[in-house]
């Protein structure tokens, strides 16, 4: 059991850190049956803010597993309209969303990918409305996680599974900055002052392109997309409030150019998605699209990925993360992207953020094209980042300045 105490200041970070809950507000929060304890301290904690109407929704990733085993393919496609009526009250409500991860290892292991693929694609295209939505910050919307004893167990495989647990609620406390004897809201308020410095300086160069390498043998150019946003920490959805999408967040991100990525780039952290963990693995570019790639581990669920749809051979985001960080230092690999992207440089195959360009979040479609943002219902993120990366950025003048020397920031 985690402490009372960190439990509170934890729901309260996701609530008014988090998601900022306005008075007045409908707020969704998306919980697991394993994270019910935070679901309910959120909801308390937003009450208390002043929120209208807080409604959880409950998944279950074994019921949701017997489904995959049980249903046919067909009745896996089918989206009910209740559902994305459901959705669409809650756009049209306002309502803000906070999202608990709390991840079943593994859990899906053995269900063919192409029944994963198809059912998540018919989801997905339904709910394309509530992705623009959230996406494009038109509402608050947060990430945080809660600990369970089976992903506990995983990332610390010789405790038995209530020392793991509390393990790893501890090192949850540890890397989102929930202390005791701090005031996390304070914490993070100098945490977003920091971020909010650090994109300023890589804004003001407005590269042209990134320069990745390391010794593992990632030789990277990412090309950026001419007045690219770096964004990270903080963020302001188009109605006004400030808000971090991520509990921890440690990241400076922007938009690459659809068609201008080119090299090899090795992963540096196994990527679990969809309950498979991907291991092992490169990616090959040529004018933005992966050409060639291998894993060691789960292949398929990378091929999976990649042929998700049009948009998924391409980067839809890069994000600089300095090595020495508090998630980094835990030690740990979380096996869980929220962690694991925030201790480690990564990209994102699949969509771009809106945002990640000046103007982005009042462009439509065809004006986010033109101005060579990649488009597609997917956006997966792995880590490639390691202690030895070093990363240079040319201006349009051909000025190459250092960015990154061993893993850490050196501009
Ligand atoms: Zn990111
Ligand atoms: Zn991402």
């Amino acid at each position: 059991m985690p402490s009372p105490t960190l439990l509170k200041k934890y729901a309260d970070l996701a609530v008014n850190i988090g998601a900022n809950v306005q008075p007045n507000q409908y707020v969704v929060v998306r919980a697991s049956i394993e994270s019910a304890e935070l679901a309910r301290e959120i909801a308390k904690s937003a009450y208390e803010t002043g929120a209208k109407r807080v409604r959880i929704d409950y998944a279950d990733a074994y019921a949701s597993r017997i489904g995959y085993d049980g249903m046919s393919l067909e009745t896996l496609q089918e989206v009910p309209d209740w559902l994305v009526a459901k959705y669409q009250a809650d756009v049209d409500n306002g309502a803000c969303l906070i999202s608990i991860t709390s991840p079943i290892p593994e859990i899906n292991k053995g269900v063919p990918a192409e029944k994963m693929q198809k059912a998540s694609m018919a989801a997905m295209q339904k709910m394309s409305f509530f992705r623009e939505h959230t996406m494009g910050n038109r509402t608050q919307w947060t990430i945080v996680a809660a600990a369970n004893p089976e992903w506990a167990a995983k990332i610390f495989p010789d405790d038995t599974p209530d020392t793991a647990t509390e393990k790893l609620w501890t090192a949850i406390f540890n890397a989102t900055r929930v202390y005791e004897d701090k005031d996390p809201k304070t914490l993070w308020n100098a945490h977003n002052e920091t971020l909010g410095s650090h994109n300023k300086v890589l804004n003001d160069y407005q590269f042209k392109h990134l320069h990745f390498t390391n010794d593992l043998g990632t030789d990277l150019i990412v090309e950026l997309v001419n007045n690219h946003v770096w964004a990270g920490g903080q963020e302001t959805s188009t109605n006004g409030h400030v808000f971090n999408p991520n509990i921890p967040t440690e990241e400076s991100f922007t938009m690459p150019f659809k068609l201008g990525t080119r090299g090899k780039v090795y992963a540096t952290k196994p990527l679990d998605y969809q309950g498979n963990l991907i291991d092992g693995f490169w990616l090959e570019f040529k004018d933005g699209k992966v050409v060639d790639f291998d894993a060691k581990a789960s292949k398929d669920a990378l091929a999976n990925i990649l042929n998700f749809d049009d948009g998924a051979r391409y980067i839809g985001e890069i994000a600089l993360i300095q090595h020495d960080s508090p998630i980094q230092n835990t030690g740990l690999l979380f096996y869980n992207t929220l962690f694991d992207e925030n201790a480690s440089c990564h990209m994102a195959l699949g969509r771009a953020y809106p945002m990640n360009v000046q103007g982005g979040t009042s462009m439509n479609q065809k004006e986010l094209d033109e101005a060579g943002a990649n488009n597609s219902m997917t956006h997966v993120d792995f880590m490639f980042g390691s202690e030895d990366i070093n990363v240079t950025g040319v201006t349009h003048d051909g000025e190459e300045v250092p960015v990154m020397r061993n893993g850490n920031f050196v501009i």
